[in-house]
């Protein structure tokens, strides 16, 4: 055998077994990552850019109040686990706060809501030197949280970059085009009515973005107990402003609210249940609220439609269908 065929030959041996492993490195990559995230908002944006390149689970399920949550052991096995852990910050998981500044220094664990510039950030006078954590209420501001998850996902997982970027562009234009549609239809309520009254101060954000003024009847965080007093101002103000609908939220008791009605009532001023509106957490998994935009167009729609403004009962959905 000539040296050049004896070359050749091990060339072809050196192409077959590089060939061989080049399929195996791009089996290897195709395994999703596993991302854990605190709050089913951060999971949805999780999940809309990185689509099947991560395996991504919430530690939160509907209903359940960021607030006061606290980590269970299977919780802790899960972001032991994970390539990546993204929590939202600005104080939201307030009771994982520590254990997540503790995390952070061995693990890759990303505070995704502190990607926002604090100047667009809403502070609370019951919250003092912290901001209000609720940035998913305004879309705009949400868009940030979507670009600083990609970014998370680009660095834990380099070869997805591509894929990320056109993923998150993807949801961002959809952001945008929800946007549109809570610019349409709030500015149907009218002036006197806009007041949006609810369980807790979750909504300062997207007052801010679409002209509410927004009551809360527990402070900022639920944590805190609403006093005789806070209702009582409350109902002043419904009685005063004829306030015609209070809403009550999936992930807090309603009994506060109720204790509303029922004092605004006995002084004559009959006042109802909007509805109840996604606040710290999104709708059942499955569902168009299970997802961050349905979430944000019901209550949009509700709070429009309850406060007697236009709005179709289908939502931004209904509006798309309807070709307006
Ligand atoms: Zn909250």
């Amino acid at each position: 055998m000539s040296l050049r065929r004896i070359a050749r030959n091990f060339g072809f041996a050196l192409a077959a077994v590089c060939g061989f492993v080049t399929v195996s490195v791009t089996a290897a990559s195709a395994k999703p990552i596993d991302v854990v995230a605190t709050t089913s908002m951060i999971a949805d944006a999780a999940r809309q850019v990185a689509g099947d390149r991560a395996k991504v689970t919430a530690l939160m399920g509907p209903g359940v109040d960021p607030h006061s949550y606290r980590q269970t052991r299977s919780d802790i096995a899960a972001m032991a686990r994970a390539d990546l852990v993204l929590w939202h910050g600005l104080y939201l998981e307030a009771q994982l706060e520590e254990f997540f500044l503790d995390l952070e220094k061995r693990r890759n664990v990303i505070a995704v809501g502190e990607a926002i510039e604090t100047s667009k950030l809403l502070s609370h006078a019951q919250y003092k030197g912290r901001y209000d954590p609720h940035v998913w209420m305004d879309p705009q501001l949400w868009e940030t949280v979507v670009l600083a998850v990609r970014d998370a996902l680009i660095k834990t997982d380099p070869k997805g970059e591509a894929t990320y970027r056109a993923n998150a562009d993807k949801h961002i234009a959809d952001i945008e085009k929800l946007i549109t549609y809570m610019q349409s239809v709030t500015k149907t309520v009218p002036e006197k009515s806009r007041v949006l009254l609810t369980a807790h101060d979750a909504f300062s954000y997207f007052g801010r973005g679409y002209d509410f003024e927004v009551l809360g009847i527990q402070g900022i965080s639920t944590e805190s107990e609403a006093g005789l007093r806070r209702v009582e101002e409350l109902v002043d103000t419904i009685v005063d402003r004829k306030i015609a609908a209070v809403f009550v939220e999936s992930s807090v008791p309603e009994r506060n609210v109720r204790a509303l009605i029922e004092g605004a009532a006995a002084r004559g001023q009959k006042v109802e249940i909007g509805g109840t509106l996604f606040s710290d957490a999104m709708g059942e998994p499955g569902t168009y609220e299970g997802t961050y935009i349905g979430m944000i167009d019901h209550n949009a729609t509700l709070i429009t439609r309850a406060l007697g403004g236009d709005a179709p009962a289908t939502g931004m959905q209904g509006k798309l269908a309807a070709g307006s």
